[in-house]
């Protein structure tokens, strides 16, 4: 295996060299960072922003795990099964809440400090899906925050990691046998690492997180535009489940031609009563599910999206007016604030709210060690597919993945490392070269590969609205290849990479989400709205073909 096609870029101009090098600084990058130190392996975490600038530090609810009294980790087994409709693998979630109590409470011997109630018991809360008290928070609704916190506090002592922060990686290294060997990168700084460069390492670990990004709406911050997975296809490495998308039902909406991350509105507003309203001001979920506004996220989404289609509206309303000041001020400070910030007062006005793309089920695929189908490279969190999630996650379960995964890698790195299957590795600079060149699109190809996406490919799909998204899709790839043949191509910097990299993930996703006739967890199709086992009921596996399109392919059942 090595690495067929790479994103056009300068040849590099420095090189580095570590034992392990881990992209992305999340709770799952800085975990894997952290535990390979254990094994006396030297890391290098490499990150596009500052070190806590992905999803990790925006998660607010909390994070799973089987702590309470009374709960088992098979119950937790359960309820994720449930959520995950017929795709979970089993055996990935056994690990998961089998190892996730421990590894939470090794996440607190790091430094986090989790809600506690008088007794000294970590307080637990309960979410949508969720049989028992089992979400353990921090601050209240900060948990993220202070789990990237600790994590980064962590790292900052430890002389053995070596952090690269503003620095865009691009490529996969491989040496001749097709092990991964390091990688290429952009530094965005000044000094003798300026530019692209090369690292090279004895294994590559992708933390990546998300491809929120890949959409005009999301909750997930600028960061997450699907690099991991991007580069995952152009190094040979398979992909699934790209078709499972969870969209949040209510972010606030800001605007019409608002960019970037949106601010969530949480769903205990609507647990404490605020009712979902139309532009008439009509409520519409009642009738629609028994649980009216409470009803499953993947429900509420839907019927919001649909009930804008009906009225010709890009959002609808969250009205809580009834809550009253006092209690608007005490149990919702944080949303009331963010609210007001953006001109809205919930104590006199109804919230404009719209769904957004909110976690990436699919991702890298990953066997129960995280190694993925290219040798020495590994992924986890968000960016991989581990087979937890299956077509839909369970509320709280991701960072709990990427933590338990994270421990998972290191100690198979480490294993690997006593036994001496661990050597330095020398990068074949002859396949380096070879790797095709992606031509770059336009920076402004970003907005309209997202509006492309949300129009064609979000809550609500069909045959017609993706193949407008697939056809939008390929014309900026044409034009991409035109711009090269006519030797005017993009400049290869930041936004151009990016932009080549949601042109990607977003054919990759299109593409899945066509060949899956069937509707099933969080994909709605609204032309085949059953759910399909007897055809259905396994993973499409996605890889980059020769001429750089991805290409999925039913797994066997
Ligand atoms: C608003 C919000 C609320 C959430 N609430 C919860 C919750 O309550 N409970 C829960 O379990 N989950 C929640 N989630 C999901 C959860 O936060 C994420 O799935 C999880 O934090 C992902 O962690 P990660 O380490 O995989 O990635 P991230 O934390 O997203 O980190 C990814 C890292 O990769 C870096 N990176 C990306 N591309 C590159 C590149 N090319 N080169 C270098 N670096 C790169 C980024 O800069 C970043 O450092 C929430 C998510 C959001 C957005």
């Amino acid at each position: 295996m090595s690495v067929t096609h790479r994103l056009t870029a300068p040849a590099p101009g420095w090189t580095a060299a570590t034992d392990v090098v881990v992209v992305g600084s999340g709770v799952a990058g800085l975990t894997v960072a952290l535990n390979v130190r254990k094994a006396g392996l030297r890391a290098m975490v490499v990150t596009k922003a500052v070190l806590d600038e992905g999803s990790t530090r925006w998660a607010q609810g909390g994070i799973a795990a089987a702590l309470g009294e009374g709960d088992t980790p098979e119950q937790h087994l359960d309820d994720t099964l449930v959520a995950g409709a017929g795709l979970c693998d089993e055996e990935a979630v056994r690990t998961l809440v089998t190892e996730g109590p421990d590894a939470v409470r090794r996440l607190i011997a790091t430094g986090a400090l989790f809600d506690r109630g008088e007794d000294g018991e970590i307080l637990l809360t309960r979410e949508g899906g969720h049989h028992r008290r089992r979400i353990a928070h921090a601050g209240g609704d900060a948990t993220g925050a202070e789990i990237s916190r600790a994590l980064v506090a962590a790292v900052r002592t430890d002389p053995g990691i070596e952090l690269i922060e503003h620095a865009l990686v691009l490529d996969l290294l491989t040496d001749t046998e097709g092990h991964a060997a390091g990688l290429t990168l952009h530094v965005m700084g000044e000094g003798q690492r300026d530019g692209v460069g090369a690292v090279r390492a004895r294994a590559v670990v992708l933390a990546t997180g998300g491809m929120g990004q890949v959409f005009s709406a999301t909750t997930n911050p600028a960061v997450s535009t699907g690099d991991g997975v991007a580069l995952a296809l152009r190094a040979g490495a398979a992909v699934t489940d790209l078709e499972f998308v969870q969209f949040h039902p209510t972010p606030l909406w800001v605007g019409p031609d608002a960019e970037g991350q949106l601010p969530l509105i949480s769903e205990a507003v609507r647990g404490e009563g605020a009712h979902l309203v139309d532009a008439d001001g009509v409520r519409f979920m009642v009738g629609q599910h028994e649980l009216a506004e409470l009803a499953p996220r993947d429900i509420v989404a839907k019927a919001i999206t649909r009930r804008m289609q009906e009225q010709g509206a890009d959002h609808m309303f969250l009205d809580g007016r009834h809550f009253g000041a006092e209690m608007w001020e005490h149990r919702f400070p944080t949303i009331l604030a963010t609210c007001r910030a953006h001109g809205i007062d919930p104590v006199t006005a109804p919230i404009p709210i719209a769904p957004a793309a909110h976690y990436a089920s699919g991702g890298v695929r990953t066997d129960p060690r995280g190694r993925t189908s290219v040798p020495g490279l590994y992924a986890c969190g968000e960016v991989a597919c581990t087979g937890v999630h299956g077509a839909n996650r369970l509320a709280s379960n991701s960072l709990l993945e990427g933590l338990v995964f994270a421990e998972r890698i290191a100690a198979d790195l480490a294993g690997r490392h006593a036994a001496g299957e661990l050597p330095e590795r020398t990068v074949d600079v002859t396949a380096a070269r070879a790797a095709r060149p992606v031509p770059l699109p336009p920076s402004e190809a970003r907005a309209e590969i997202q509006r492309l996406m949300s129009r064609g490919a979000g809550v609500l799909r069909s045959a017609a609205s993706m193949a407008d998204a697939a056809a939008g899709l390929a014309l900026i790839a044409e034009q991409a290849h035109s711009h090269v043949a006519e030797e005017k191509p993009a400049d290869p910097r930041v936004e151009t990479w990016e932009a080549a990299n949601l042109l990607l993930v977003a054919t990759a996703l299109v593409a899945a989400a066509a060949q899956r006739e069937e509707t099933r967890g969080c994909h709605w199709r609204e032309d085949f709205p059953e759910r399909d086992d007897a055809h259905w009921r396994r993973h499409l596996i996605t890889t980059l073909a020769a001429s750089g399109d991805p290409v999925s392919t039913p797994e066997e059942q």
